[in-house]
């Protein structure tokens, strides 16, 4: 055998591979409506584009930059936390990544020694369990209940907490049940995590996709001492339609944030120049197309749910952000004599042409994931081939 054991044990991403399919399938002519992968429809803002073409045209965007990110976008950065978090942030505590993903892989890379657990509230986004093991460290799920609105409480934080536990993380809103933890849920877990030393890693890529009046607090502006705890994960992927840029960073104590940046300059040296052009102008430029993508994401939530919850066998608690719906099909299963939630959603897919993401990557073995990251019309047909498929 020529791989390495460390990728034969690695699971491969469900989302993108859920997404690879429909598109494959797509492309032999078959009729399918995805609903897979959670990227904006939008295309790029065009003040975004403009500024990127015009760092080709003039030379700038030519050249490697600083491992860790220009330092204009890191500028950038620190005014976008001045507004959205009320604190600023010094160049040395900034790296700018290829995606947040990456972001991601290089702060496992920094804090992680083998065997340290890390913490991760269930169901969660499939890339963390691989990459906290592709550092060697060990994930630990605390499973959420549907009845706390997926949400994880100090108690059950403190029964998974061991002499190894060294990160916490906390994806709020989350992918993939679109769920908020409230200031009050947040405080109480920042003060946990700095009482027992478990640094906090908040991924708050969804923070700006926030619907129905609720709002995101981040849970590194609730205090001092929980900021120094924190690094905080973002990107410019979802909130401004730019998934195709690849341009993360992350916000934190300089100890860290230098230990990723030095992971990042032995593997991707720095993200791609002209991506970190347009990530500035993303960032400073004007904000109007983000609130008209988040209108039309909320839009198609309020349509789309409580559709899907008419779906028999489909029970779905109403998501608070990101764009994704995440039922729990254990009922439909049931009443089709489905025992895996991946033979149903590929059953689903061959029967009526609807793409969904199987639970399982979440470990959520009952639960399938929609992004609604897609028009009303395609949200709408897919809807009511879901309820073919089940009366059929
Ligand atoms: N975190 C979460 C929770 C996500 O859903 C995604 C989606 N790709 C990412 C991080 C990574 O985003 P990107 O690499 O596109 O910046
Ligand atoms: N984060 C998105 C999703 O969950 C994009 C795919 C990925 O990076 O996993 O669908």
């Amino acid at each position: 055998m020529k791989v390495s054991k460390r990728v034969l044990e690695m699971e491969e991403s469900v989302t993108l591979a859920a997404g690879a399919r429909a598109k494959q399938l797509k492309a032999e002519g078959r009729d399918i409506l995805s609903l897979t992968l959670g990227e904006p429809d939008f295309t790029t803002p065009e003040n975004i584009q403009e500024a990127a073409i015009a760092a080709i045209r003039d030379g700038r965007a030519s050249f490697y930059t600083v491992t860790s990110g220009l330092p204009e976008l890191k500028t950038a950065i620190s005014g976008y936390f001045e507004k959205f978090y009320g604190y600023s942030v010094a160049p040395n505590q900034v790296t700018v990544a290829t995606g947040a993903k990456f972001s991601l892989y290089t702060f496992f890379m920094s804090v992680i020694n083998p065997l340290d657990e890390v913490i991760i509230p269930t169901p969660y986004w499939v890339s963390y369990a691989d990459q906290i093991k592709m550092a060697e460290g060990v994930p630990v799920f605390v499973q959420a209940r549907e009845a706390n609105d997926f949400k994880v409480t100090v108690a059950q934080l403190e029964a998974a907490r061991t002499a190894k536990t060294k990160v916490l993380v906390l994806n709020s809103p989350s992918n993939p049940t679109g769920m908020i933890y409230s200031r009050e849920e947040l405080l109480a877990i920042g003060n946990w995590a700095v009482e027992h030393d478990i640094l906090i890693l908040a991924d708050d890529i969804y923070g700006r996709l926030v619907y129905n009046g609720n709002t995101f607090t981040p849970i590194s502006s609730l205090s001092e001492a929980i900021r120094k705890q924190t690094v905080v994960i973002n990107g410019v992927s979802k909130t401004y339609a730019m998934t195709g840029w690849r341009i993360g960073y992350a916000v934190g104590e300089p100890e860290i944030i230098a230990a990723m940046t030095k992971v990042a300059g032995q593997t991707t040296s720095n993200p791609t120049a002209v991506a970190q052009y347009g990530a500035i102008e993303a960032l400073i430029g004007e904000q109007d197309t983000v609130e008209q993508m988040r209108q039309a994401f909320e839009e198609r939530l309020n349509t789309i749910y409580p559709l899907l919850a008419e779906v028999p066998g489909f029970e779905v608690v109403k998501p608070q952000g990101a764009f994704y719906l995440f039922p729990n099909v254990k009922k439909a299963m049931d009443m089709k004599g489905f025992t895996d939630v991946t033979a149903f959603t590929t059953a689903i897919l061959e029967e009526v042409g609807v793409a969904l993401v199987t639970g399982a990557g979440f470990g959520a073995p009952e639960n399938v994931r929609l992004s609604y990251a897609t028009d009303l019309d395609t949200l709408k047909e897919a809807v009511k081939r879901l309820k073919t498929f089940m009366e059929g």
